[in-house]
C-alpha cells in the first residue's frame, strides 16, 4: 500500500482527481506542481492511513509510515537543500490537515515546526532577520501549545493563555501592536510560553523536529474526531468514514520583513459573483494572520482597495499611505498572481480560493480550491462560465446546490424603508442579504434563543469554529474585526447567511453583553437590522421585499425545464399561496387541502354545526352552508392555476379538531344551533381520541359521513365548470386521504363518480376530472396493485407514511430524534430526508405493484420531501410524474429534478 505521495518542483504523484485518497488540499498542491505554478515541496500522508489510524492505533500506523515519511522528508531536504533537525542548515515545515471535502477552519494547521533554540539561532543569523526567526519560533510554540498540547481556552470569555501572555507584555512594555514587539521580546514570549506549557501540560516542550512532526500527525488524525469537525460534517452531510490526509510541507515565510507577505484571494467575487479578481494580503505576515483579523488586511488590487476604501470612509490619500495595494506595493508579484489565478480558474473551469505567501520577493500558491460562494454568486458564476464558453449547459446544472437557491429566494431590504434607516455602523459587506433580529454575543445563546422561535443577530468581535452552531441559527452575523476572508466572512458565505464583518467601530464588550456604535449602546436583545450587500448595520427593524427572480437566476430555471423529465407541482391551500408558486415555476398544484378552509372567518360554525348534527338530514343543511364556500375556494385556486392540474384532498384531520374547546364557545355554539350546553359537550367530548393520527380521520370520515365526501366532490366539480365556462382550462383532481384497503378507496370513488354525473346532468355540461389516492399508509403501499384498479393517480403522501412506517409521531419525535442525531443512530431526520432505504422500498413496491397494473398510472409526491434535493432525486429514479412541495421550495425541487435528469443521462 502506497501510503504517501510526494509532489514539488514541477512534479508530483498526485494529481486534481485524487481527493478521495490525497484530500482535497492535498491533490491540488500535486496538480499546481504539475501545471507549473509555484508551490514549496512537500509529501501527503494518504486518507488511507487516517481510517487506519482510527481503526488499528497510533503505533500500527507509525510501524507502517515510519520509513516513507523519513524518506518523504528527504525528498523535501533534495529539493530545498536544507535539513530538518539539522540546526546548522535547518529545514522547517508545515503540517496541514486536508479532507476529501473542504472544511474551513474545522483542522488545525501548525506552521515552522522543526524548530528549537539552536535553529532559531541559526534562522537569524543566516537571514540577517532575528526578528523573524523569533517571531517565527513564538508563533510555532503558541500553535503547537494550541493544536497539539491541547491548550486552547476552555471558556467562552477566556482568552487563548498564550494571548493572554502576548497581552501582559505589551502592556508591561506599553505598546500596542505586536510588530511593536522587538526580538528580546519575542525570545522572552518564547521562554514564556515553555514555560505555560510546562505549567499545563507537566511536560517539557519537544525540541527534536521528529518527535514535533509525530505529534503533529497525530494531532492532525485527532483533530477528525474533535467536536467541531463531528459537527461540521453532520452539518454537511460529509460522511465519518472520509477521514483526513496529511500535508508536510516546505515553510516559505510570509513573515521574513517587508518584502514578505502573505494572503488570499478569489479569481471572482464569492458574494456577488462578479467577474473580479479580489483579496487580500498582510506585508511581513505569516499564515493565519489574514483571516484572524487581527491586524486589518489590505486589498490586493488597486480598484478593490479603492472600493474598500470608500466603503471604509478612508480617504485615497490615507488609502495609498497605509493601505496600499499588492499592485502598487509589489507590482511584480501582483501581475504573477493575476496570472496563476486566471491559469487556476482555467484550468479547474470555476471560481478559485486560493493561499499565497510571499517571501523575500518570491511568489509561492499554498493552496487552491473551488470557492465557497453565495446563492447569488452560485448561480451568477455558473452563467457568467456557461457565455464564456468554459462550461456546458448540464455542467451549470450540476455544480448547482439546489439548496443555495433559497438564499435568492428570500427577501431583500425595501429601498424606501433602507433610505430612511438610521445608520449604526459600517463594515465589510462580507455575505449579502438582509437581515433583522434581536442581539446576542455567544454562540450557545443563539442557540438558545433560536429554539425559542427569536430571531437574532450574533454580534461578536471575531467568529471562530466554536461559533459554527449559533451562527448557522442566526439571521445574520456582525463582527467588529476580520476583512472579507475572516472566518466569519467565509462560513457565512458557505451558509449563506447575511454577514457584515470588520466593522471596527462598534465597541462589543463581551462582560457586560452590550456593543456600542453610533453613540447609542444595545444590549443583549435589542434590535437590529445588517446590510449583507452593503456592509450597513441599521438601528432597530428595517423592513424587507421579495426577491427578484429575473436575470441569472430565470436562465439557471429555464436549463432546469429544459433538461429534467419530471414536473415540478405545489403544495397550495389558497390562490395566493398557488399564484406565489406558479411564479417560482410550479405545474400544478399536487396537494390542496380543505380543511384549512373551514377555519376562516365564520365558517367554522357551520362546520361546527355539521359535526355536531344528530342526524343525516340535519348535517346536510349544515354541509349546504358549507357548499359555496368551498366552491368559491376552489374556483379561485382553478384561476390561479389556468392550465395545470389541481389536486384537491377531501377533509383530512379528525373532526375533534374543529370543535370548540372552551366553555364559552361551546355555549355560542349551543345557542347557535338550538341545543343545550350538556348536548353540545356531550358530543364534543365524545369525539376526543386517544391517538387522533390514527383514529376518526381520512377517508374514514368521508365513509361514515358519505354526504361529506359528496358535498365537496359537488364543490369541486361545480367549481370546475364555472371556472370551465369563464374559459379557463380546469384540470381537477380529486384525492381521497389515507386508504389502507381497496374497499375505502372503492367506497369514496363510487361518492365521487356519482356526484359528478349529477352534477354534469343538472347542468348539461362535463368536465375531464380524475379519482385518485394518497399512498400514506403502508398497508396501501402492499397491495397498491388492489388500489391502482380502482384510481388514476398515486400521491405519496411520506409525511403519514414515515411516520406510520417508522412508528414515529411527528409531533412528538422532535424530543428523541435530536438525540439520535447526536448518537448517530439515525444521520438525518427521517421526516427531512425520505428514508430511501426502508420508507422508500415502500414508495417503490407501490410505484411497481401500481403501474404493473395500470401503466399508465399517474405518481407522484406531496409530503414535506418534494422540495428535499435527495427526496426530489430518488422519485425521479423511480419515474414519478411529478414531485410536489410548498411554493419556496419548488425552484429547489425543479434544480434537482433536473440534475436527476442531468447525471443519469
Ligand atoms: P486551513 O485549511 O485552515 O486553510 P492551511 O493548512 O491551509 O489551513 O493553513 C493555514 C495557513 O497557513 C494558511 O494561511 C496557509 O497559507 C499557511 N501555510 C500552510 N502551509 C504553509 C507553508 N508551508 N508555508 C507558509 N505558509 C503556510
Ligand atoms: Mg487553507
Ligand atoms: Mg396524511
Amino acid at each position: 500500500m502506497k501510503t504517501i505521495y510526494t509532489f514539488g518542483n514541477g512534479q508530483a504523484e498526485g494529481r486534481a482527481d485524487m481527493k478521495d485518497l490525497l484530500g482535497g488540499k492535498g491533490a491540488n498542491l500535486a496538480e499546481m506542481n504539475l501545471i507549473g505554478v509555484p508551490v514549496p515541496p512537500g509529501f501527503t500522508i494518504t486518507t488511507e492511513v487516517c481510517r487506519l489510524y482510527n481503526e488499528k492505533g497510533r503505533e500500527a500506523v507509525v510501524e507502517m509510515i515510519k520509513d516513507d515519511v523519513k524518506k518523504s522528508v528527504e525528498h523535501i531536504e533534495k529539493l530545498t537543500g536544507n535539513k530538518f533537525n539539522d540546526p546548522s542548515n535547518p529545514q522547517l515545515v508545515s503540517v496541514r490537515s486536508g479532507a476529501p471535502v473542504s472544511m474551513p477552519g474545522m483542522m488545525d494547521t501548525v506552521l515552522n515546526l522543526g524548530i528549537n533554540d539552536a535553529v532559531a539561532e541559526t534562522l537569524a543569523k543566516k537571514s540577517g532577520n532575528p526578528r523573524f526567526a523569533w517571531d517565527s519560533y513564538r508563533r510555532f510554540v503558541q500553535m503547537y501549545g494550541d493544536v497539539v498540547l491541547g491548550m486552547k481556552p476552555t471558556n467562552k470569555t477566556d482568552i487563548d493563555p498564550f494571548e493572554a501572555i502576548i497581552e501582559e507584555l505589551k502592556e508591561k512594555k506599553g505598546v500596542k501592536f505586536d510588530t511593536e514587539l522587538d526580538v528580546d521580546d519575542l525570545k522572552e514570549l518564547v521562554v514564556r510560553f515553555k514555560a505555560a506549557v510546562k505549567e499545563n501540560t507537566g511536560k517539557d516542550f519537544p525540541t527534536d523536529a521528529y518527535d514535533q512532526l509525530w505529534g503533529a500527525i497525530y494531532a492532525v488524525f485527532d483533530s477528525w474526531n474533535n467536536d467541531r469537525a463531528i459537527l461540521y460534517r453532520r452539518m454537511n452531510q460529509i460522511p465519518e468514514e472520509y477521514g483526513t490526509a496529511v500535508n508536510v510541507q516546505a515553510m516559505v515565510y510570509g513573515n521574513m520583513g517587508n518584502n514578505s507577505a502573505t494572503g488570499v484571494c478569489f479569481s471572482r467575487d464569492a458574494g456577488t459573483g462578479e467577474n473580479l479578481f479580489n483579496g487580500e494580503y498582510l506585508i511581513n505576515a505569516q499564515g493565519e494572520d489574514v483571516v484572524a483579523g487581527v491586524r486589518t488586511p489590505q486589498q490586493i488590487m488597486t480598484e478593490g482597495s479603492r472600493r474598500w476604501a470608500a466603503m471604509q470612509g478612508i480617504s485615497e490619500e490615507e488609502r495609498a499611505a497605509k493601505y496600499p495595494s499588492l499592485e502598487e506595493s509589489m507590482p511584480e508579484c501582483a501581475n504573477q498572481l493575476v496570472d496563476i489565478q486566471h491559469k487556476l480558474e482555467e484550468h479547474y473551469r470555476d471560481m478559485q480560493d486560493m493561499e499565497f505567501t510571499i517571501q523575500d520577493g518570491k511568489l509561492w500558491l499554498l493552496q487552491t480550491r473551488n470557492g465557497k460562494r453565495t446563492g447569488a454568486a452560485m448561480v451568477k458564476i455558473a452563467m457568467d462560465l456557461l457565455r464564456e464558453g468554459k462550461i456546458d449547459e448540464k455542467t451549470v446544472i450540476k455544480r448547482m446546490e439546489p439548496g443555495k437557491l433559497d438564499e435568492l429566494l428570500h427577501p431583500v431590504f425595501d429601498k424606501a424603508a433602507v433610505k430612511t434607516a438610521k445608520v449604526m455602523a459600517k463594515g465589510l459587506p462580507a455575505s449579502p442579504g438582509a437581515a433583522t433580529g434581536q442581539i446576542v454575543f455567544f454562540a450557545d445563546d443563539a442557540e438558545e434563543w433560536a429554539s425559542r422561535k427569536k430571531k437574532v443577530i450574533m454580534v461578536r468581535l471575531e467568529t471562530s469554529p466554536e461559533d459554527l452552531r449559533g451562527m448557522s441559527v442566526a439571521q445574520g452575523i456582525l463582527t467588529a474585526r476580520g476583512g472579507m476572508t475572516s472566518h466569519a466572512a467565509v462560513v457565512a458565505r458557505g451558509m449563506g447567511k447575511c454577514c457584515v464583518s470588520g466593522a471596527g467601530e462598534i465597541k462589543v464588550d463581551y462582560k457586560a453583553r452590550t456593543v456600542e456604535m453610533g453613540g447609542k449602546t444595545y444590549k443583549e436583545g435589542d434590535w437590529i437590522s445588517i446590510n449583507g450587500s452593503t456592509g450597513e448595520v441599521y438601528d432597530g427593524l428595517v423592513a424587507t421585499v421579495d426577491a427578484d427572480l429575473s436575470g441569472d437566476f430565470a436562465a439557471v430555471m429555464n436549463l432546469a425545464e429544459k433538461y429534467s423529465k419530471m414536473d415540478v407541482y405545489t403544495n397550495a391551500d389558497s390562490p395566493r399561496d398557488a399564484k406565489v408558486a406558479r411564479k417560482l415555476g410550479a405545474h400544478g398544484i399536487g396537494l390542496c387541502r380543505t380543511e384549512h378552509m373551514f377555519f376562516e372567518g365564520d365558517r367554522i360554525k357551520a362546520m361546527r354545526e355539521m359535526i355536531i348534527a344528530p342526524d343525516e338530514a340535519s348535517r346536510r343543511i349544515a354541509l349546504q352552508k358549507l357548499l359555496p364556500l368551498q366552491r368559491g375556494d376552489f374556483e379561485g385556486i382553478f384561476e390561479a392555476m389556468d392550465g395545470y392540474e389541481v389536486t384537491i384532498r377531501l377533509l383530512d384531520p379528525p373532526l375533534h379538531e374543529f370543535v370548540p374547546h372552551q366553555l364559552e364557545t361551546m355555549r355560542e355554539l349551543a345557542e347557535q344551533t338550538g341545543r343545550t350546553l350538556d348536548e353540545v359537550k356531550l358530543v364534543c367530548d365524545g369525539l376526543e381520541e386517544f391517538n387522533p393520527m390514527l383514529g376518526h380521520r381520512g377517508c374514514r370520515l368521508g365513509n361514515t359521513y358519505p354526504e361529506i365526501t359528496e358535498m365537496q366532490a359537488r364543490a369541486i366539480i361545480e367549481a370546475a365548470l364555472n371556472m370551465q365556462a369563464r374559459g379557463i382550462v380546469v384540470k381537477p383532481k380529486i384525492m381521497v386521504p389515507l386508504i389502507g384497503v381497496k374497499n375505502e378507496i372503492q367506497m369514496q370513488a363510487d361518492i365521487i363518480n356519482e356526484t359528478a354525473k349529477k352534477v354534469f346532468a343538472e347542468r348539461g355540461e362535463t368536465v375531464a376530472y380524475k379519482v385518485g389516492t394518497m399512498i400514506e399508509i403502508p398497508r396501501a403501499a402492499l397491495v397498491a396493485d388492489q388500489i391502482a384498479q380502482v384510481v388514476d393517480f398515486f400521491s405519496f403522501g411520506t409525511n403519514d407514511l414515515t411516520q406510520m412506517t417508522f412508528g414515529y409521531s411527528r409531533d412528538d419525535a422532535g424530543k428523541f430524534l435530536a438525540i439520535y442525531k447526536n448518537l448517530g443512530i439515525l444521520k438525518v431526520d427521517p421526516f427531512e430526508v425520505l428514508d430511501q432505504e426502508g420508507v422508500g422500498q415502500l414508495v417503490e413496491m407501490a410505484c411497481r405493484k401500481g403501474r404493473g397494473v395500470k401503466p399508465e398510472l399517474n405518481l407522484g409526491i406531496c409530503g414535506e420531501h418534494g422540495g428535499e434535493p435527495s427526496s426530489v432525486k430518488f422519485c425521479a429514479s423511480l419515474n414519478m410524474n411529478y414531485v410536489s412541495c410548498s411554493p419556496y421550495r419548488v425552484p429547489i425541487a425543479r434544480l434537482a429534478a433536473a440534475q436527476a435528469a442531468v447525471e443519469n443521462a
